[in-house]
């Protein structure tokens, strides 16, 4: 059968050597060719005028379809994968879970369960360990063997996710040899540990316990840690959802350093404040989090962060709960207690726009913002060339981005499956107006268009590395 023909005209195509006038030609699945090309005579034509045209997004930090205590995270593989295609993430990395007694074997089978025919992006797996019951090299080789190079291991959250120090060791060395990359979720456990007993001793219940028994000391402490480990085992490591000045700063020194330390950051902490958390209780409990929200002023550091390369992605950490669901609380005991609510916010339809605001105000320049949310997190997570940037031979994950296109991100309008938008006083300027998955529209002007199913597993290539 004759392979379709694309061709997107007239466009600003932001390609890996700047923004200019140009027509991306898309042949099948793939980008055929990014210039002046030879439009052949059955091509379907797109008209961009006016428009960006930029590669599809990649967020690497998604939990769809997640067991926490007595719930799920509201969005499942449908309703969270078509939510990212109309904002422009084309690809996501979701954290598949082997809980304590389970092989990391079983509980990758687990998330590809979820998955199988309900994407409609692409989507690849992290791997989350909760302990070590065979040799690091085997789990890891395993792993690789079935196109998971990467592992996300917790510092906190003892009771069902958090590893000692000697497991991140381990994995850290066994990783790092193989071209796999540990993520680590950096909260000192010992310190929140003593601050929500204090708390609960003195009757504080309410949600901004919950921030102030997670201070940024006890995020900057395990970043440092973490960065102690990871040269210890002359291995790179990737820190998830950075959110504060103090633990910025760690990672900043070792890069210095010269160390492969790389770390993400999230809209809910470059745009939302410890602030949500002083409302009534109900509201509150919506922004529970972990690390929780922060004061404002961290909001400025993290984007100076972002704009000087520090910080080297933007993902969301995507992990919605209905306002019902907090108020059930994690044991269906009621969400008075802030130890009981359950921790994310929803953010995978969001990101794309919300860090183009900066480039509209000056902050970031288009590169840097289709850098941070496109490229760079395919390159460390070894799904480039194929993803994050607009060349030939890669995957025709194409966005036409309009940036005079006004919205509102107001929950009924949005398609997460969630009760609530946190940014819902927000109008933002620019928003993906067409969305390609492989040369298929999946969304249109906002709206959803891909079949569940289309979304294919992506086996990834060694991470940790951008050369
Ligand atoms: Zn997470």
């Amino acid at each position: 059968m004759e392979l379709k023909n694309i061709v997107i005209r007239g466009g600003e195509v932001v390609g890996p050597r700047g923004v200019r006038r140009a027509e991306v030609l898309i042949t099948g699945e793939t980008i055929a060719e990014v210039g002046e090309v030879e439009v052949p005579p059955d091509a379907e034509t797109i008209d961009a005028s006016g428009k960006l045209v930029i590669p599809g997004a990649v967020d690497v930090h998604t939990h769809l379809d997640m067991e926490v205590g007595v719930t799920r995270s509201a969005d499942d593989f449908t309703t969270g994968t078509r939510a990212a295609a109309c904002g422009g993430t084309t690809t996501v990395i979701d954290f598949a879970t082997a809980y304590r007694g389970e092989s990391p074997a079983k509980g990758l089978a687990n998330w590809h369960e979820k998955a199988q025919g309900k994407a409609v992006v692409d989507y690849g797996f992290h791997m989350s360990i909760t302990e070590l019951t065979v040799p690091p090299e085997d789990v890891v080789a395993e792993m690789a063997e079935a196109g998971v190079s990467s592992f996300k291991l917790y510092m906190t959250y003892p009771e069902r996710l958090m590893v000692p120090d000697e497991v991140i060791a381990q994995m850290l060395v066994a990783a790092g040899r193989a071209g796999s990359l540990v993520c680590l979720h950096c909260e000192d456990d010992a310190a929140i540990a003593r601050l929500r007993a204090e708390a609960l001793a003195g009757g504080h219940t309410e949600p901004r316990w919950h921030a102030r028994s997670r201070p940024p000391s006890a995020e900057a402490d395990a970043v440092a840690r973490a960065v102690r480990l990871a040269e210890e085992a002359e291995a790179p490591c990737y820190v998830v959802h950075l959110s504060s000045a103090p633990a910025l700063e760690r990672v900043r020194t070792a890069r210095e350093r010269g160390l492969p330390v790389f770390a993400e950051t999230c809209p809910q902490y470059l745009y939302l404040s410890a602030e949500r958390y002083e409302g009534e209780t109900e509201a509150a409990a919506n922004y529970v989090c972990a690390p929780p929200l922060r004061d404002p002023w961290h909001q400025e550091e993290l984007w100076e962060g972002l704009r000087r390369g520090h910080l080297q992605v933007v993902a969301t950490d995507h992990c919605p709960f209905n306002t019902y669901t907090r108020r059930a609380g994690l044991q269906g005991g009621g969400w008075r207690d802030f130890t009981q609510i359950p921790g994310g916010l929803p953010g995978i339809e969001t990101r794309l726009s919300l860090v183009y605001q900066r480039v509209l105000d000056g902050d970031l320049s288009i590169m840097e913002w289709i850098d941070r949310c496109c490229t760079t997190p395919a390159r460390l997570f070894g799904l480039h060339p194929r993803k994050g940037e607009l060349a030939p031979g890669a995957d025709a994950d194409v966005v036409v981005f309009d940036p005079g296109f006004e919205r509102p991100l107001v929950a009924d309008t949005l398609h997460m499956n969630v009760d609530y938008s946190p940014y819902e006083e927000l109008v933002v300027r620019g928003w993906p107006v067409l969305v390609m998955v492989r040369g298929t529209v999946v969304a249109a002007n906002g709206q959803p268009r891909g079949a569940p199913g289309w979304g294919r597993y992506l086996a990834r290539g060694p991470s940790g590395h951008l050369d």
